[in-house]
């Protein structure tokens, strides 16, 4: 199937980080069909509403970037919000994309599917070879179920659903939350705060040693519309750039960036998660994808983004 300038693309999740992303880079490729709702015009967690709007729109193609996501404290701390929004959403958008006849299907999960201690860098089959890391496992084993279930619809269906896994993403309209929030939005509001409060340090949660690969959301989207129109098998892809950083050295990266001068105080009683997370990206590369925007550029963007829209980002 091949997918026109005027395909009805449905991209769920529009506002969030990863479905504006989508949107962008699918405009700019000049798609001139995209279906959008908001939260309050479709509430993906009741199956009834989905199942209609699939009936009535008949999408041709459909980005799954509708999540309950978060950074590590939220995660943590409300396990049943994080599992039962996201089977639910999941299930009900895949489920009616099946029945609706929708001809393909991107789903996208997260690094956190893989075992906490898988080896590194992290290849697709290492999914299901170990224990996960507890801070995220609710999040994770929803993810793993959607990715499992586009699997089972492609088996018995038929149904054209390909999972996508990205790293650790970051970049313009995250969620800048100082305690939901991930650790690079979180670093960029920080330090800025400290800056211009003239504070003497700053606090990074846990030791610092961690490490963690970040990739720019204009990066994922361009994978996303890439595989869209050119993958279609029912394996995962891991989606990243291939290379990670220590939290400390992202710190001072966004400390650089920022123009803050005081002092790194990492506070070891907040938890540091898993140890290190950097995906194997050599199945992306094969099917002809790169990443193409560096950190150190991709932090000055969203700083410059940060800056623009303090006021109306999600604080
Ligand atoms: P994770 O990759 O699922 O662990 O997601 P996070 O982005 O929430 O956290 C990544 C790492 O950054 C963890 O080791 C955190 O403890 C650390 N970190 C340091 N400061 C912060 C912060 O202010 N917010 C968050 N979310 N994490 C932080």
């Amino acid at each position: 199937m091949s997918l026109d300038k005027n395909a009805r693309i449905y991209v769920a999740g529009h506002r969030g980080l990863v479905g504006s992303a989508v949107v962008r880079a699918l405009q700019h490729q000049g798609s001139r069909n995209l279906l959008l709702r908001t939260h309050t015009e479709l509430d993906l967690t009741e199956q009834a509403a989905v199942r209609d709007f699939f009936q009535r729109e008949h999408p041709d193609a459909v980005i799954m970037a509708a999540a309950r996501v978060g950074g590590i404290y939220a995660n943590n701390s409300r396990p049943a919000l994080f599992m039962r929004d996201n089977l639910l959403i999941q299930d009900n958008v895949i489920d009616a994309a099946h029945r609706s006849g929708v001809g393909k299907f991107v789903f996208l999960g997260s690094s956190c599917i893989y075992p906490k201690l898988s080896p590194q860098p992290i290849k697709e089959e290492y999914l299901l070879t170990g224990p996960l890391e507890p801070t995220n496992e609710w999040y994770a084993v929803a993810k793993i179920a959607g990715l499992k279930m586009c699997q089972a619809y492609r088996r018995e269906f038929g149904f054209r659903a390909i999972s996508l896994m990205p790293t650790n993403l970051y970049g313009p309209g995250d969620n800048f939350d100082l305690q939901n929030s991930h650790v690079l939005p979180a670093l960029i509001r920080r330090f800025h705060e400290a800056k211009v409060r003239g504070d003497e340090s700053v606090t990074v949660w846990g030791t610092g040693t961690p490490r963690r690969e970040f990739l720019h959301v204009d990066d994922l989207a361009d994978a996303v519309v890439y595989l869209l129109h050119t993958y279609d098998s029912e394996d995962i892809v891991n989606i990243g750039c291939g290379e990670d950083v220590s939290i400390s050295e992202l710190a001072e990266l966004v400390m650089s960036v920022v123009g803050y001068q005081g002092r790194l105080i990492f506070d070891s009683t907040k938890p540091d998660g898993t140890p290190r997370k950097l995906l194997d990206v050599t199945r992306l590369n094969g099917l002809g994808w790169r990443a193409k925007i560096p950190l150190k550029a991709g932090i000055e963007h969203t700083y410059g983004w940060f800056q623009e829209h303090a006021a109306e980002a999600r604080l």
